[in-house]
């Protein structure tokens, strides 16, 4: 299928600056890897018809943990250098044609719809990039750092990505410095200018930062935090009544009892509660309406597997889950001993530090069924923030 909008998302290098445990792309901005926020963005673009992720054959795995859900193409590997990364993405798409490719950088989590936008209308010019006048006065150093010119601001841009360009005139250009043994333009506008091609520069975003080192990470934590501002509780509440059995599933971990606990799935009462709290918050229906009790494949699933898909729920809105909060209501078993590894549990479950979990266990003073020993209720709250403008 020839023709449309394709674009070329880049994290293939490293990212060494930026220091972290995990590389640079899929460190967390506000609990989202990095990379996810430019893949969702252009994902969920009206004009954007084909997304192609350009990735480190070392991050597979870390990949595809950051895309789970997302409309992208399979994910190809990249190169020793951004141009060499590029050109396997455009390799990729060769076989769709698209009119026009987006290059766009990882690294640049913040660009919005409206910048793509214009980087699709600019692009059919044949190559375009999106630039920022410059606020600092500009100038060359030698060798010793002694001042050698200062620039004009005035003709000075700050050059970002999404850069836009005639697909077929891009991977053409792209096949003939390889061919040539160039390898280290900076980026895909360099290449095309040494390719003979005008190249226009259209109006781009001071928000559209690059994270680079640490300090940019810390930056770009405060603007998301700044973002998530459409902040939502919600509530749930759950029931099982003690069966037989030899062990108990609360909070996601095994627990020897007497008794079990009857219900179509493993009946983790706290986790069926935090999954209603987390759908309560996005106001997006209960577990039965996404579970149906009626629906065999969910006979005897771990309870795990519903709020992972809750927490899910959450992510593809871009939002971050601050805090659950459970309370189990039982004469027994005794939850204290096992308060923290259910804490853990649940934490590890929706991809949040321990110290956003909260676990809490009370009587029912013998009073009513729970008193009777009957069965088991858990309440649970959970605190998310959504983008303002999700
Ligand atoms: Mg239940």
């Amino acid at each position: 299928m020839a023709g449309g909008v394709a674009a070329v998302i880049v994290a293939a290098g490293r990212g060494s600056r930026a220091g972290g445990a995990v590389p640079k792309a899929y460190q967390p901005v506000g609990g989202l890897p990095l990379i996810r926020f430019s893949l969702g963005l252009f994902s969920a673009h009206k004009q954007i018809d084909a997304v192609q992720p350009v990735i480190h054959a070392d991050d597979i795995h870390l990949y595809t943990a950051a895309a789970d859900g997302l409309n992208v193409l399979p994910a190809v590997f990249g190169g020793a250098t951004r141009q060499a990364s590029v050109r396997a993405g455009l390799e990729a798409l060769a076989a769709r044609n698209p009119e026009i490719v987006l290059v766009h950088d990882a690294a640049r989590p913040f660009a919005s719809p409206a910048l793509i936008g214009r980087a699709v209308t600019a692009g059919k010019s044949g190559a375009a990039v999106p630039g920022v006048a410059v606020s600092d006065t500009i100038k060359t150093v030698d060798a010793q750092e002694r001042v050698a010119q200062t620039l004009d601001r005035g003709t000075l841009r700050a050059i970002q990505t999404p850069q836009s360009f005639a697909f077929a005139d891009l991977l053409a250009a792209h096949r003939r410095a390889a061919a040539s043994g160039r390898d280290d333009f900076s980026d895909d506008a360099a290449l095309m200018e040494w390719a003979g091609h005008p190249v226009t520069v259209f109006a781009g975003e001071t928000g559209n930062m690059k994270l680079t080192t640490p300090d940019d990470f810390m930056r770009a934590e405060t603007m998301r935090l700044a973002d998530l501002s459409d902040v939502r509780m919600g509530t749930g509440y759950d029931v099982h009544a003690f069966t037989e059995g030899d062990h108990v599933m609360l909070g996601g971990v095994r627990i020897p009892s007497p008794r079990g606990l009857s219900g179509h799935s493993d009946a983790d009462a706290p986790l069926h509660a935090l999954v209603d709290a987390i759908l309560g918050a996005l106001a997006d229906g209960d577990i039965g309406v996404h579970f149906p009790p009626s629906d065999p494949q969910w006979r005897g699933a771990p309870s795990e597997k519903f709020l992972r898909f809750a927490v899910d729920r959450v992510r593809a809105r871009a939002g971050m889950i601050a805090h659950l909060d459970v309370t189990l209501i039982c004469e027994a078993p005794r939850i204290g001993p096992y308060r923290d590894a259910m804490r853990e549990r649940i934490a590890a479950i929706a991809g949040i530090s321990q110290d956003r979990v909260a676990v809490k266990a009370t009587t029912s003073e013998k009073l009513g069924f729970i008193g009777r020993g009957e069965g088991i209720a858990a309440l649970a709250t959970a605190t998310i923030r959504l983008p303002w403008r999700s």
